[in-house]
């Protein structure tokens, strides 16, 4: 076939443990996941998840023990961190039921879901989509990873961010509102789930800003963590 332009790379997450790397088709994120969390936003607990979308070329790939960059990105005076555990899925799936909902897990991995705040609430506020808030240039940073197969079910385990060495964002995935197989049931009556689709499955309370030169670590047991630099935007 011929392109009329050069055709880009696939984005791409490396797997733990191996040279292969996870190519990215949709990122899928869930908003207000965690409770604290939602109170923060001014949210309501009891409300079913809900879902919004990144560009699948947002993806930062950080490999284990390297530290990703970021540029400070275009248009906010507020850039949020927001640490998630991400679903990597390996199988087709719709309208899934709970119980069956994990088998299309192909692995996870530590990811921030990187926010301009300041245009979300002003979208938000004006009852208009979130996007520009939510996905553009290297708003999905993401460590290696880790297939299920040699983790398990991930179900509970502590969540951690900080910035600069002082804790920001401390919680434990058993604390999520909807878990990974409820989250995936309901985002499976909307989408067919495809190989290659990514789930950030919300973050726990303790959002906050960052600047260019700030160091964010995050980690939850058992992957490999997240180390990722703000740089300043780009020219
Ligand atoms: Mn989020």
């Amino acid at each position: 076939m011929n392109y009329v332009l050069s055709p880009w790379d696939v984005p791409s997450v490396p797997v733990a443990g191996s040279t292969d790397h996870f190519p990215v088709r949709h990122i899928y994120c869930v908003g207000r996941n965690y409770a604290e969390h939602t109170k923060e936003m001014g949210g309501d607990t009891r409300e079913p998840p809900f879902f919004f979308t990144k560009a699948a070329d947002a993806i930062v790939p950080v490999p284990a023990g390297t530290q990703g960059t970021m540029h400070y990105p275009l248009a906010t005076r507020n850039l949020h961190h927001e640490l998630e555990l991400v679903v990597a899925i390996g199988h087709p799936g719709v309208r899934l039921p709970v119980e069956r909902a994990n088998d299309v897990v192909f692995g996870y991995a530590v990811g921030l879901d990187m926010t301009r705040r300041d245009l979300q609430n002003d979208m938000r506020e004006k009852k208009r989509p979130w996007d520009i808030g939510k996905s553009f240039a290297e708003a999905a940073p993401i460590a290696p990873i880790h297939p299920v197969a040699s983790t398990g079910l991930l179900t509970r385990g502590a969540i951690v961010l900080t910035v600069n060495g002082q804790v920001r964002q401390q919680g434990d995935l058993s604390d999520m509102i909807w878990d990974v197989p409820s989250m995936l049931a309901f985002l499976s009556q909307m989408y067919e789930l495809l190989p290659g689709d990514l789930v950030f499955t919300g973050t726990p309370a303790g959002v906050g800003p960052v600047v260019a030169g700030d160091q964010l670590n995050g980690s939850i047991e058992g992957l490999t963590p997240l180390s990722l630099r703000i740089a300043p935007p780009l020219e």
